[in-house]
């Protein structure tokens, strides 16, 4: 166990370029889904081509951030602007990956945690953006995130360590999940009844779901707060800028909210809660 601990240590440059890159490169195909899931459009065929003049989009005018600079953010063909959004998704991509591997690193954690985070920031990255874009959240998402945590919790639970912890995964994993789930579904409900209209989809309550599942009831908890402490900034902000009527009624995704709130939970969780407690003594005396 030290042993890897060490050759880890000695790598992790080199991991660290890696885990930036392959999250650059999975971004970029994530910039496709993005775009074609929503639209019902395969993912695979046709290959990528410039949206303006068709022109068929080259293996070396793909490769993640660098084409894209290379390029000046235009079509090699016809000049055609591409939105800076590319670049932004696949450098988001890569910060996020890297993040995970030195998140890992730092507390020595197992590999499949490592794999875990990523597939689940690479599916939080498609939810937000496609609820950004359309106000849903597609199923792969967030069943496929409720999925993800039953089968990374029952993995961690019944074969990781050799010996089968029921307990843990039905409080943390099969419990977390009822509760997140549960939880949203509850705030729905009130919304709907308060503001006469449907205040949230069932994407939102999936994806709450789908939070428990793989972190636990804590960590729901600390999502649905965070979420709408961003949320409300955000909403704040948009205000200001665009002068929105706060009466009037324009569909917010919330789905970008609880991604933000879980990734602060997966990176600074413990640390959050503890600050918290730390504030709600003080206050205390
Ligand atoms: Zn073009």
């Amino acid at each position: 166990m030290n042993q890897t601990a060490n050759i880890l240590k000695d790598l992790a440059p080199i991991l660290a370029f890696f885990s930036f890159w392959l999250g650059a490169c999975i971004a970029s195909f994530l910039n496709v889904v993005i775009w074609r899931a929503p639209r019902g459009e395969s993912i695979v065929s046709p290959p990528s081509h410039c949206p303006k003049c068709n022109s068929p989009i080259k293996w070396y005018q793909n490769i993640p951030i660098i084409s894209w600079l290379a390029l000046r953010g235009k079509c090699a063909n016809c000049r055609a602007p591409i939105s800076p959004r590319y670049i932004l998704i696949e450098t988001l991509g890569g910060v996020l990956f890297l993040a995970a591997f030195l998140h890992m690193l730092k507390f020595g954690l197992p590999l499949h945690f490592l794999v875990v985070y990523w597939i689940w920031i690479a599916l939080m990255i498609v939810g937000s953006f496609i609820d950004f874009d359309h106000q849903l959240l597609p199923d792969f998402v967030t069943v496929g995130g409720m999925a993800l945590g039953l089968v990374a919790n029952a993995y961690e639970s019944f074969f990781f360590w050799g010996k089968i912890y029921w307990e843990n995964f039905l409080l943390y994993c099969v419990g977390g999940l009822a509760f997140g789930f549960g939880l949203l579904w509850l705030v729905r409900w009130i919304g709907s009844k308060a503001f006469k209209r449907e205040a949230m989809g069932m994407g939102d309550v999936f994806l709450m779901g789908a939070v428990g599942a793989l972190f636990g009831p804590i960590a729901v908890i600390v999502t649905l707060i965070l979420s709408s402490v961003f949320g409300s900034i955000v909403g704040v902000v948009l205000i200001i800028l665009s002068k929105t009527k706060l009466g009037g009624f324009t569909p917010i995704p919330y789905g970008p909210y609880i991604c933000m709130g879980c990734l602060a939970w997966m990176f600074y969780g413990p640390q959050l809660v503890n600050w918290y407690m730390n504030l709600v003594r003080i206050q205390g005396m």
